[in-house]
């Protein structure tokens, strides 16, 4: 670890959204799936959401850009499983669908706790899915063609969240909690130890200011036993 890669991963770190997200609903292509994790990680999302028949996550390397390793992504059972799990955090929850009662997605406030639900590439967001969200909204289009490929449209919609969210300086100021800050520094840092002290049960400890680990008593705690 260099100090500039510590700089690097707490500079990401510092405009991570906590309370933005989005929720993939059996988004089944490999490439889709993981073209959206990119966008999320580039806008500065936190933790993902999923929800996959197989309980699988269909990630793509190459197309996820290495995306996977920086947006944690939860994946719950069943939809309503996945949007309860939100709307007890606080988060507005709402269904991306091409139904003529969803409104304009530029009309929604991103700066409150939001989630965004994308759809499937064939059956687009559930029934069950969009009767749970507190709304529905829509990318207009005005071609020939009616939908847009899901990757492209959890792009337009999560930019849009970032822009309002960068014009009210939410990304100028650190959103993670100290604890969930720490904790996402040493897995980036340090992912195969982090793993070591998870099975472990261990805390993980400080850093110092150059990045290294700050060991109770200087020992590593798996050899020190
Ligand atoms: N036949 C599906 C339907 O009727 O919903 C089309 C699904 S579309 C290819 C895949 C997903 O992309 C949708 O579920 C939605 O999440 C998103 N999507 C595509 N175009 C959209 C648009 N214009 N507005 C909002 N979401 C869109």
């Amino acid at each position: 670890m260099t100090r500039q890669r510590l700089l690097r991963l707490k500079s990401v770190l510092d405009r991570r959204q906590p309370d933005l997200t989005v929720l993939m609903e059996n988004v089944h292509k490999p490439h889709n799936f993981s073209a959206i994790l990119r966008t999320a990680d580039a806008v500065g999302i936190f933790e993902a959401h999923a929800v996959h028949p197989t309980g699988g996550v269909p990630t793509h390397h190459d197309t996820a850009g290495g995306a996977a390793k920086w947006v944690y992504l939860r994946v719950h059972p069943t939809v309503e499983a996945a949007i309860a799990h939100l709307k007890a955090r606080g988060f507005s929850v709402y269904a991306t669908r091409l139904s003529p009662s969803a409104i304009d997605y530029r009309e929604v406030d991103y700066q409150k706790p939001t989630a965004v639900i994308m759809g499937s590439e064939k059956w687009g967001v559930s029934e069950e899915a969009a009767g749970l969200a507190d709304a529905e909204i829509v990318i207009p289009m005005v071609g020939m063609v009616q939908s847009l490929n899901v990757s492209v449209a959890a792009a337009v919609i999560l930019f849009e969240a970032q822009r309002q969210r960068m014009r009210a300086g939410r990304y100028d100021r650190v959103q993670l909690d100290a604890e969930t800050y720490h904790r996402a520094l040493f897995e980036w840092a340090y992912p195969e130890i982090a793993r070591e002290l998870r099975e472990k049960g261990l805390p993980y400890p400080p850093l110092d200011d150059d990045g290294g680990i700050v060991w109770p008593e200087g020992a590593l705690p798996w050899t020190s036993s």
